[in-house]
């Protein structure tokens, strides 16, 4: 019997892949996670190379850590986080990295409860060039929510990462390949930083 956390290194599939993760979710939840893998011997064994189980794209807000809102270990999760877990050139290559190189079998895109970006470009705010970049990166998921009732910010984040899920493919050739192939799924999926619960997106 696996311990909780644990896990076999055996190569798993994308579903299997994301029941771990949203297992490691609920332990978080309910303030049992474990902390895996983050001993010395986890180092020691992913020192001369790495086989992590998923990519995540989030936002780089502090309350947002993938390991630890999953509760994953060193070496578990290729992470790429930029402030409202926007996918420019950088983000998209890091992507096909681990798709290609990695060989992920799943990538997961986490939007998130009061983002600040979102809240941002909702209220219509500018600033540097660079971070302005991001509000406009958020506009189309803003626009497409702008008639739903409810909270607003919330409807964006959601819109915001579904969209990005499903536009990956199109956007990259080397992850369209994966895809289509079946040798990678792409989700979305939104984390509600007061409950600490992630939602998996319908596509
Ligand atoms: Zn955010």
């Amino acid at each position: 019997m696996e311990r909780a956390g644990e896990r076999v290194t055996a190569k798993r599939t994308a579903e299997q892949v994301m029941s771990e993760l949203w297992e490691g979710n609920r332990r978080f939840q309910r303030d049992e996670a474990v902390g895996p893998r983050r001993d010395g011997a986890r180092r020691a064994s992913v020192a001369d190379g790495q086989t992590p189980c998923a990519a995540v794209v989030a936002c780089s807000d502090s309350r947002v850590p993938p390991e630890l809102l999953f509760d994953q270990g060193l070496g578990d999760l290729f992470v790429v986080r930029v402030a409202g877990n926007v996918i420019g050139g950088d983000a998209l290559g890091s992507l096909e990295y681990a798709a290609e190189h990695l060989e992920v079998p799943v990538i997961v895109v986490l939007g998130h409860s009061r983002c600040g970006a979102i809240g941002a470009a909702l209220r219509g705010e500018s600033g540097s060039p660079h971070l302005n970049g991001i509000l406009v990166a958020l506009r189309p998921a803003i626009e497409a929510t702008a008639a739903l009732r409810g909270d607003r910010a919330a409807n964006a984040a959601r819109e915001h990462a579904r969209r990005l899920a499903a536009e990956l493919p199109a956007r990259s050739l080397a992850l369209r390949r994966r895809a289509e192939t079946g040798r990678l799924a792409i989700v979305g999926a939104y984390y509600d930083v007061a409950t600490g619960a992630v939602e998996r997106l319908e596509p």
